[in-house]
């Protein structure tokens, strides 16, 4: 049986060698291609070249929206406070085309931490630039310890996708400041923190689903639950 090819987003960087100043480099965590390759997938890199996604959807059953860093406030009409981090817009925008072709496409979409706020912003939701600026009484989400272990709680939705690799009440790690604010129409929470902070959503319609903690970092080193989330996401992309 042919394995599902999953086209996972990419991140760059600047290369630091004097000699090649200003020159990128395209990349992801191997952990994503890991715990893909576990499942039973095969995980591509994407180019983030807004010109060609609908080649490089011609070539995949599925798309996985990584981690990376804050999301340009213009897309979802707010203007960057002093506290949002770094972005890089044109890496947002190649993402949000992305989502929203793969979504016409009826191709599944699992968007992990900035992966999710993508997916909600893509759909007209918004953004919390920083918690701890925003929300009051926040636990700490950008946690302190290595990143297979978990820091705090989350409650599950029971039904959803989510649930099928997840108990009710589990244990995650925690690598985010910015969080989704209001939802986008269409969506459903599918866990949340105690603090109220929306960690895990899906569309009503449709395969596409995110989580704001990082399975990826869990499951590459044998994290159970973070393995069957995979196992269930390649399974979607069979179809
Ligand atoms: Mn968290």
């Amino acid at each position: 049986m042919k394995k599902p090819v999953i086209g996972i987003s990419t991140n760059e960087l600047y290369d630091n060698d004097e000699r090649f100043a200003g020159s990128q480099r395209v990349y992801v965590n191997k952990d994503y291609l890991t715990c893909i390759e576990k499942a039973g997938g095969t995980g591509v890199l994407l180019p983030p070249f807004k010109e060609e996604i609908e080649e490089q959807l011609d070539l995949l059953d599925g798309v996985l929206l990584a981690g990376g860093s804050d999301v340009d406030p213009l897309l979802y009409g707010k203007e960057a406070k002093a506290y949002c981090g770094y972005v890089r817009p044109e890496i947002d925008r190649y993402d949000q085309a992305l989502i929203l072709s793969a979504a016409e496409r009826d191709i599944p979409i699992l968007g992990i931490c900035r992966g999710m706020q993508m997916i909600n912003v893509s759909f007209g939701g918004t953004l919390l630039q920083d918690i701890n600026t925003e929300k009051d009484n926040a636990i700490e989400h950008m946690q302190k310890r290595d990143r297979q272990y978990p820091s705090h709680w989350i409650t599950v939705e029971p039904g959803s996708l989510l649930a099928q690799a997840f108990d009710r009440r589990s244990l995650v790690n925690s690598f985010h400041h910015q969080a989704v604010d209001e939802m986008a129409d269409g969506f459903l929470i599918t866990a949340m923190s105690d603090d109220g902070i929306i960690e895990a959503m899906e569309k009503e319609e449709g395969s596409v689903y995110g989580v704001q903690f990082h399975p990826e970092m869990m499951g590459a080193l044998g994290h159970d639950e973070s393995l069957k989330l995979f196992r269930e996401f390649v399974n979607l992309c069979r179809k």
